[in-house]
């Protein structure tokens, strides 16, 4: 599922190894998008782990068999009567799934920081949600992943504000994601740095670039008919 996912980004495929290299537990032996799948999985995987081992404040693993830790849990409730447009979390979203796989979340283990996605009421066609477990806990995975030990208040403000306006350009916009352009907003956040991402955003910068993934329509809304 990562590999066809990567696939889409076939005239990208430099962009999207300089852009993964640095996160992965291991590139050596990544050539191609095919190698890269595989190393993809590996980090996901391993750091995933992380998750199901250690302890929640209820004394149970942070993952502990319920689904609202699923991607596919949140990518799915817009398929309901959801009433919402926008959804902010502190739940936990990680997991491993079979399709749609993002090679950023990957890199983390899986954690995904927000998703735009169909939405049957949603009034542009889908929903948001963006969750800020990520800013709001200092777990050792997490500070391993991140750029600070821990982020003020003010920090988690700012970083939780454009990470939803990055997917309000996915939901009004159709953006996709220019890999590696750091100036853009659209650019995801690499691993858990959030001050690293932010700090280098520069709206007149990103357009000068104009890049086709920060074009009006780039990405379609993706719906599953046998939802
Ligand atoms: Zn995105």
């Amino acid at each position: 599922a990562l590999y066809a996912q990567l696939s889409d980004y076939e005239g990208d495929s430099q962009h999207l190894m300089d852009y993964a290299r640095p996160y992965l537990l291991s590139d050596e032996h990544v050539t191609d998008l095919a190698t890269l799948a595989r190393a993809l999985v590996d980090t996901q995987i391993t750091r995933l782990q992380y998750w199901y081992e250690n302890p929640a404040a209820d004394g149970k693993p942070i993952i502990d068999g319920s689904p609202y830790n699923q991607w596919v849990w949140w990518d799915s409730l817009g398929y309901g009567a959801l009433p919402y447009d926008v959804v902010i979390t502190n739940q936990l979203v990680a997991s491993l799934e079979t399709y749609d796989v993002a090679m950023h979340s990957a890199l983390r283990g899986g954690i995904n920081g927000g998703t735009m996605t169909y939405s049957k009421q949603g009034r542009y066609g889908g929903y948001v949600f963006i969750s800020v477990f990520a800013l709001l806990n200092d777990m050792a995975m997490l500070t391993s992943l991140r750029d600070d030990a821990h982020y003020s208040d003010e920090q988690l403000a700012q970083y939780a504000a454009a990470t939803l306006a990055h997917e309000l350009g996915h939901l009004f916009f159709h953006y996709d994601h220019p890999y590696g352009a750091s100036a853009c907003l659209m650019n995801p956040t690499p691993l858990l740095r959030y001050r690293t991402w932010y700090e280098a955003l520069n709206t007149d910068a990103c357009r000068a670039l104009q890049l086709p993934q920060m074009q009006t329509g780039a990405v379609h809304i993706s719906y599953n008919p046998n939802w």
